[in-house]
């Protein structure tokens, strides 16, 4: 089997296969019989009338040139051969053969295969070189033979990776192993090659039935074609174009890359190692550097070879970053070439977009990320076949990548076996209808990956995209199966992927729109979490994608005169403004922002403003926003303003980005501009209170309050409810899924970012059916201080009022009691707060230090939160709650969630229940007329029609 190259000597590898191992020492002498073997699976059911199935499990002979085996019988024809392979190594004690480890064992190797390569019995094989010889000795006159020399380089497994032993450089540099190959040919002394030239051809003559059969085997049925290639300039300004190349068995496809090179001849084209996966012949052309060879000549020690060359100036950074190779002059990228599979010249066009989709899939060094624009401006074929058939990264990748930078969550692909046999039994492989949800890690898919069930079943694969909070923005199925359940993950990616570029296209799509502007495609939106999710600041997403230069120099010298310069991250800081709060985002806490982004000029200092956000909000430490932002972000505190300029992306980085619109930007000069952002840090919300709350509780002490809260609720019998400082609503929004006496639940908040949330939160959840069998009537949300009183919520049943006067100045939160109690008058009232006395436990749990060193720090015990004002004791809180209670004729309860009243400290979070007591004279209080007591601000409000 031509493609599956031996294993590259010296190049680490996994331990070879027991099949490995016989071909290492037999080569084409082992041949494997396969033998198919009926099985019946017996009835797991006795006395029930069910057909047997049959299943085919396959045994496999290996025949040795001194020795016969049988495997064992198996289900799958591979793990036979491997055993049969296992089998005849033990009994022959075969051992892995040392590779030819040594640069000098290398570079022996390497001249008795440049030999091997010029014989009439290579010209007869189907190796894809022979392909290059055909053409040479078609060639009349002084090229006659002739073949250059980067080709071997480029299509040969072996010389390549023999070059790599002898100088690891090589692997990096295609020059080397040309000035490798053409020592070598010196040595060999059957091999032909001029001085300064890299043209290489036999010594003697071939034979002539060799030059006859190997003229004959041509099919020559390739007509002239004109197929699309890159051509990525080595100036960084010029820009990444198309062209076409012409292409036919008879016209070397060489020469014409020469041609369009403009170099004199075929040898002087220099070609990379295959771009993406091996199996394509995407490759990178490039002009050999000139004075290559005079360059090396000066050493006689074939293995001290290489001296390295200057080149730097004509490196070609975007080609070389391409491939990861050095690639230097004007390089074209093309899909051409000879292959294993067929004698026919292969290939393929090579369009723009996709070339920006194998930039997407050169992310993992981190310092060149590209835009969410960037991966959907990569025309994606509109199908998924076949992993062989794919280029690039796989669309599963592409759009974990893409939510990433949406900072989503990794989405759910949910794989269902739809086999034909489903209810047999016997098939252990077979998870009949159940639909198993599986968060595929990386290993986890390459494993399912390269599962090959022999079954006839197939596979339909769903995918959720989630957004941070575990709100599902889109579910895609769809009724096509595949016979891999890889291939229907993929497909299923792939689909979800095609229909967010599509999106992407009509962002200002009003929201009633998307329900059906999803279902054409199988995707079911959730318009609200959609849209919130996704219409989000896109600039400093945009430009996520850094090609900035690290040499910041120049740019530097711009700014000399700037005083408090910091330069680093290809960014300069120009300066930090305002006084020092003392609170500064940290890694992990969710930072708010507002930013401006400007275009500033070189020559005329005129700014362009582009974009603007004064709210903001990302996770420091995600990598949800350019890393200039965050370096900033993380040298201000709380109410700082700074400026700070960065160096644009490369042009076609933008380009890229830009997409569709890239035609009317390019017209655009982006020559000497910067970009200069000016932020501001609004506030920062530490996670840590969160974290802890969850590492230490399950259920997490959230869930634990609203269970406290139901109990409440269902004990008093409540109708009416309003909750205190409601924030996001999710105590509200979990009222929706119990079932209770509640008719009517009202949400009050300061924050109308909040309330937003809670509105589009609960909205969704309302109009959604399966909430309907609550008997809530009506809900609302009102903008507004607690501390102030509105009629509209005078006398509630419950008033819940959880998390909130900890976030308020003391005397605000004193205030607010008295206002709830003497003015609000709900019949029950819950408060809850956390109880600082249980810090160093969270704390213990968070940082995991241990008891000791924690005596020490107790004293100093912060706040839960950044944003609290305050945390009382148990003593503080009861002794404010029960004279909050005297005075206003309430009696007070307390209890708590998480941990027990009875155990030192106490719970975790402190709750105190007021009662009105049954004499409380309501009436009297009497409502203040008129508006001026309804200072709230209604922001939403739903009612049940249906009831
Ligand atoms: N009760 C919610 C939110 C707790 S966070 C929960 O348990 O999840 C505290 C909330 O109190 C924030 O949303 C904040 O906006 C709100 N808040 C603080 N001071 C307020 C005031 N004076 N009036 C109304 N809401 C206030
Ligand atoms: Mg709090």
């Amino acid at each position: 089997m031509g493609t599956e190259a031996t294993p590259a000597a010296g190049i680490k590898k996994p331990v070879l296969t027991p099949k490995a191992l016989i071909h290492q020492k037999y080569g084409s002498r082992a041949c494997y019989r396969i033998e198919e073997v009926q099985h019946a699976v017996g009835n797991v059911c006795p006395g029930l009338v069910i057909q047997q199935q049959v299943r085919s499990l396959y045994r496999c002979c290996l025949d040795l040139p001194d020795l016969s085996v049988t495997s064992d019988t198996f289900t799958r024809k591979k793990d036979a051969e491997q055993s049969a392979a296992q089998i005849a190594v033990e009994k022959l004690g075969i051992q892995a053969k040392a590779n030819s480890s040594t640069p000098e064992e290398a570079w022996n190797e390497l001249v008795a295969r440049i030999s091997g390569l010029f014989t009439d019995e290579f010209l007869s094989s189907s190796h894809p070189l022979v392909g290059h010889f055909r053409v040479a000795l078609r060639k009349e006159g002084d090229l006659f033979g002739m073949i250059p020399m980067s080709v071997i380089a480029a299509c040969d497994v072996k010389v390549n990776s023999l070059c790599r032993i002898i100088d690891p450089k090589a692997e990096s540099d295609a020059h080397i192993i040309l000035l490798l190959i053409s020592k070598a040919a010196k040595v060999s002394g059957s091999v032909c090659i001029i001085d300064d030239k890299f043209w290489i051809w036999k010594g003697g003559p071939y034979s002539s039935e060799a030059i006859e059969s190997s003229l004959h085997h041509s099919s020559d049925c390739l007509e002239s074609v004109n197929i699309e290639a890159i051509r990525i300039p080595c100036a960084l300004e010029e820009e990444v174009g198309t062209l076409s190349l012409l292409v036919s068995d008879t016209k070397y496809y060489m020469d014409e890359i020469a041609k369009k090179l403009n170099v004199n001849n075929s040898s002087e084209v220099l070609i990379s190692k295959t771009v993406g996966k091996a199996s394509s012949e995407i490759k990178l052309y490039f002009p050999t550097p000139d004075g290559l060879l005079s360059a090396s000549d000066s050493s006689n020690d074939p293995l001290g070879i290489v001296g390295d060359v200057k080149m730097g100036p004509l490196l070609n950074k975007r080609a070389s970053y391409l491939s990861g190779q050095n690639i230097y002059g004007d390089a074209i990228l093309a899909n051409v070439g000879y292959t294993w599979r067929s004698t026919e010249l292969f290939c393929e066009d090579v369009s723009l977009s996709a070339y920006y989709r194998m930039l997407v899939s050169k992310l993992p060094d981190g310092s060149y990320k590209l835009s969410r624009e960037a991966i959907l401006a990569a025309e994606l074929p509109a199908v998924y076949t076949t992993r062989s058939n794919w280029k690039g990264s796989f669309p599963r990748d592409l759009l974990c990548l893409f939510c990433r930078q949406q900072r989503l969550l990794e989405p759910i692909f949910s794989v269902r076996n739809v086999n034909a046999l489903e209810s047999s039994p016997g098939f252990k492989e077979i998870n009949t209808s159940e639909l198993t949800e599986v968060q595929y890690a990386n290993e986890v898919l390459s494993g399912v990956l390269d599962r090959d069930l022999d079954t006839s079943s197939g596979f339909q694969c769903e995918v959720k995209i989630f957004s941070k909070r575990q709100e599902v923005l889109i579910e895609y199925s769809s009724a096509d199966t595949y016979r891999k359940e890889s291939d229907a993950i993929q497909s299923s990616a792939l689909k979800v992927l095609a229909w967010f570029k599509k999106y992407f296209k009509q962002l200002d799509m009003p929201m009633e729109e998307l329900s059906s502007f999803g279902s054409t495609d199988n995707i079911k939106v959730h318009p609200i979490i959609f849209s919130q999710e996704l219409a989000a600041s896109s600039f400093v997403y945009d430009f996520k994608q850094m090609y900035i230069t690290r040499n910041c120099s120049s740019f530097g010298s711009l700014f000399k005169n700037q005083s408090n310069l910091i330069l680093q991250n290809g960014m300069i800081l120009l300066n930090v403004e305002g006084p020092d709060s003392g609170v500064y985002p940290s890694s992990g806490s969710l930072t708010c922002i507002s930013y401006a982004a400007s275009l500033v000029r070189e020559e005329d200092t005129a700014k362009i403003f582009l974009e603007s956000n004064d709210e903001f909000e990302f996770e420091i430490g995600t990598g949800a926003v350019i890393n200039q932002i965050e370096a900033c972000v993380t040298q201000m505190s709380v109410n700082q303003v700074a400026q700070f300029v960065v160096e644009l992306p490369s042009r076609d980085m933008i380009l890229a980005a830009a997409g569709e619109s890239a035609n009317s930007l390019s017209q655009l000069s982006l020559r000497n501009c910067f970009l200069e952002f000016s932020v501001k840090v609004l506030c920062v919300t530490e996670p840590l209170e969160d974290r802890m709350e969850k590492a230490l509780f399950n259920p997490p002490l959230s869930k634990q309050r609203v269970e406290f809260a139901v109990r409440h609720i269902n004990e008093s019998h409540a109708a009416t409810l309003v909750d205190f400082g409601c924030g996001s609503g999710s105590l509200l929004d979990s009222l929706l899924e119990h079932t209770t006496s509640l008719e009517k639940i009202i949400g009050v908040d300061i924050s109308h970012k909040s309330l937003t949330r809670a509105a589009k939160i609960l909205h969704q959840k309302l109009t959604k059916n399966s909430v309907m069998q609550t008997c809530i009537r009506s809900t609302a949300l009102y903008d507004g201080s607690i501390t102030e009183f509105d009629s509209r919520l005078f006398g509630f049943d419950i008033g819940t009022c959880l998390e909130v006067i900890e976030h308020m100045e003391e005397d605000q939160a004193c205030l607010f009691g008295d206002v709830a109690l003497n003015l609000f008058c709900p019949r029950i009232l819950i408060i809850s707060t956390p109880n600082y006395e249980y810090n160093p436990i969270l704390q213990r749990s968070a940082s995991g230090t241990k008891e000791d060193d924690l005596e020490e720090k107790s004293g100093s015990c912060k706040f839960r939160n950044h944003d609290h004002k305050f945390e009382w004791t148990r003593e503080q809180f009861e002794q404010w709650a029960t004279n909050l209670a005297v005075r206003h004729d309430y009696s007070v309860q307390f209890s708590g969630v998480g941990g027990s009243g009875d155990v030192e400290p106490g719970f975790a979070s402190q709750i105190a229940v007021f009662r009105r007591n049954p004499s409380h004279w309501l009436e009297e209080k009497c409502l203040p007329d008129g508006d001026s007591s309804h200072p709230y601000e209604l922001v939403w409000e739903w009612t049940n029609k249906s009831l």
